[in-house]
């Protein structure tokens, strides 16, 4: 029914149309002076006609199809009838054809029936107006030579020829149609699937970008185990350390090289004021190179930097404004300064540079446990100096004890005889002590002992030698490197410095005098054996010549003391 409703608009135009060009014609020809030629008998079946459709479009006779066809077969007729009654008028003749294939067109495109009966129903539908109206021009006409037989059989031959095409392209649009169906149909079922594709990528796009995520959230948790493991690596390496440990400066090295290699920090630098001696230790370490790490150096030996550690404050600055810490001279990102503590006192510092920003923020426990474990190594270390100077140092005096002195000798003087290099001996003995101890008591002469030991140390010292405990109240210096005439000339200074020396008994004052024996590798003594020998005969000669004075070694002393 929608196309009957498609198509009547279309031809409720075309047939007002066509009644209008009639009646211009007629008005035409009756206007035009030629009213003879205006036929009633064929405007009043068109206009009746044209009538009805108005009423049957009024009433929606497309709603039905029976009235469709009733309609449509009124039309037949009259147009029939027209072209009968114009049989010798080809112009009208042609346009009442015309009009009647037009409206024959129009039922077979609106019924759509096509089977062979349907068909024949409407090729009969067709035929029969045109036999009526031949009919009708037969009977009231009464003109038999009007009836023309042969523009009927023509007509219907006609017709039939028309629907039998009409079959023959329907049946081929039917095919079409069935075609464009199935490939509609393969259309949108290409569609349908294009769209489930889609849809199944869209949820595969999905699942990778959540695998990608997961992939990340793997990724850092990876990083964490590894940055984990690292940290274990380094508490371990420290711990271990720690244990068995016990040289101050091997435990800087651990600790730098070990955050260096494993946290993978640019700058590592450990800053430690040696509790017993007050010395700063540095070690410092940089990927930036050595003058990126003297540059540190410098500075933490200036004492600048202890102003971050005696705060005691933690500083963590992972977005470093490089103007802020003049003593990391290097680009940096983030910076860590990890005071080290004892007793609530900054005695050191642990720093960390590095070229990235945001490094320092979930591992700054682990710069903190770290910093506990260098307090304890520290503590540990000190511990232990303090354990090899009481094996290596007298008791009373604190200068090196004879083994200490016997072990470091030999050393010293194999070094010396392999760098071919002097090195010199001086033996000494206080003079006359048992009378000190007699006179002033143990006590005073313990003192005394002490005294005269310090200023040998101060002179030993500031010339480079060392200086043992070889006996009760006998010493010994070592000078290495130096010649006998240097080495004479500083065992002369030194002996002026005892000799000067006032110790107080009360309010007596009372000097101390020593003896002497000097010897010197190669200068005096060849053969570097004979050294200590040598030096105690020389002091012995000292004894033996009046006391408090210097013997020089040479090559008939020992038949001069008898030895
Ligand atoms: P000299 O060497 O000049 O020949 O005379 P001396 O009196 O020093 O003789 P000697 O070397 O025989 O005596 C050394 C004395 O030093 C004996 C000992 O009582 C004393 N002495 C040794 N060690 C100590 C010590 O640690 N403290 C004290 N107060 N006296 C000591
Ligand atoms: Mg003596
Ligand atoms: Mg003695």
């Amino acid at each position: 029914m929608d196309k009957i409703l498609k198509y009547d608009k279309i031809f409720t135009v075309v047939h007002t149309n066509i009644i209008l060009i009639l009646l211009i014609y007629y008005m035409a020809l009756f206007f035009g002076g030629r009213p003879q030629e205006v036929k009633l008998e064929t405007i009043i079946p068109i206009a009746i006609a044209y009538i009805i459709n108005l009423l049957l479009n009024a009433i929606k006779y497309s709603n039905s199809i029976f009235l469709f066809y009733v309609s449509r077969s009124i039309y037949l007729v009259i147009i029939a009838f027209i072209t009968l009654l114009n049989i010798a008028n080809p112009f009208k003749c042609m346009i009442a054809i015309s009009c009647y294939f037009f409206i024959i067109l129009e039922m077979q495109i609106t019924s759509k029936q096509n089977s062979m009966g349907s068909q024949v129903i409407n090729t009969v539908t067709a035929t029969l107006p045109i036999l009526v109206a031949n009919i009708f021009v037969l009977l009231f006409t009464d003109t038999l030579e009007k009836f023309n037989i042969d523009v009927m059989i023509f007509f219907a031959f006609v017709v039939c020829m028309f629907y039998f095409i009409i079959h023959v392209v329907s049946t081929h649009v039917v095919d079409l149609e069935d075609k464009i169906l199935v490939q509609s149909k393969l259309y949108n079922d290409a569609k349908q699937a294009n769209e489930t594709l889609l849809v199944t990528q869209q949820k595969f796009k999905q699942a990778n970008e959540l695998l990608g995520r997961q992939k990340l959230d793997l990724e850092q948790a990876y990083a964490k185990i590894n940055r984990a493991n690292s940290e274990i690596y380094i508490q371990n390496e420290l711990l271990s350390y720690i244990s068995s440990a016990l040289e101050i400066y091997e435990l800087m090295e651990v600790v730098t090289d070990s955050i260096i290699g494993a946290i993978g920090v640019d700058t590592c630098a450990l800053i430690i004021t040696d509790p017993v001696t007050g010395k700063t230790l540095t070690n410092i370490k940089s990927t930036s190179g050595k003058v990126v790490e003297q540059a540190l150096k410098n500075y933490a030996l200036e004492g600048k930097l202890t102003e971050y550690y005696e705060k005691g404050q933690v500083l963590v600055d992972n977005n470093v404004d490089s103007n802020k810490y003049p003593f990391m001279t290097q680009q940096i990102g983030s910076l860590l300064l990890m005071p080290l503590m004892k007793n609530n006192i900054g005695y050191g510092i642990l720093i960390a540079g590095q070229k990235q920003k945001d490094m320092f923020t979930d591992n700054v426990s682990f710069f903190n446990s770290i910093a506990n474990q260098i307090n304890i190594a520290v503590s540990n270390a000190n511990l232990y100096s303090k354990m090899e100077n009481m094996a290596s140092r007298d008791g009373l005096t604190q200068v090196y004890n004879r083994a200490y002195l016997t072990k470091k000798f030999n050393e010293l003087v194999s070094n010396a005889v392999q760098s071919n290099v002097p090195i010199s001996l001086a033996l000494f003995d206080i003079d006359k002590f048992k009378k000190v101890n007699d006179t002033y008591g143990h006590m005073f002469g313990d003192e005394a002992i002490k005294v005269v030991a310090h200023i040998a140390e101060e002179f030993a010292e500031h010339n480079n030698g060392m200086v043992g405990r070889f006996g009760g109240e006998e010493f010994v210096v070592i000078l290495p490197g130096t010649g006998v005439q240097k080495a004479y000339e500083i065992v002369q200074e030194m002996h002026e410095g005892i000799k000067k020396k006032a110790l107080y008994f009360g309010e007596e004052e009372v000097h101390i005098n020593v003896s002497i024996g000097l010897t010197c590798y190669p200068d005096t003594c060849k053969n570097p054996s004979d050294l200590l020998n040598r030096a105690d005969w020389s002091c012995y000669y000292s004894k033996q010549n009046g006391r408090g004075k210097i013997t020089i070694d040479n090559d008939s002393i020992r038949k001069e003391i008898n030895m």
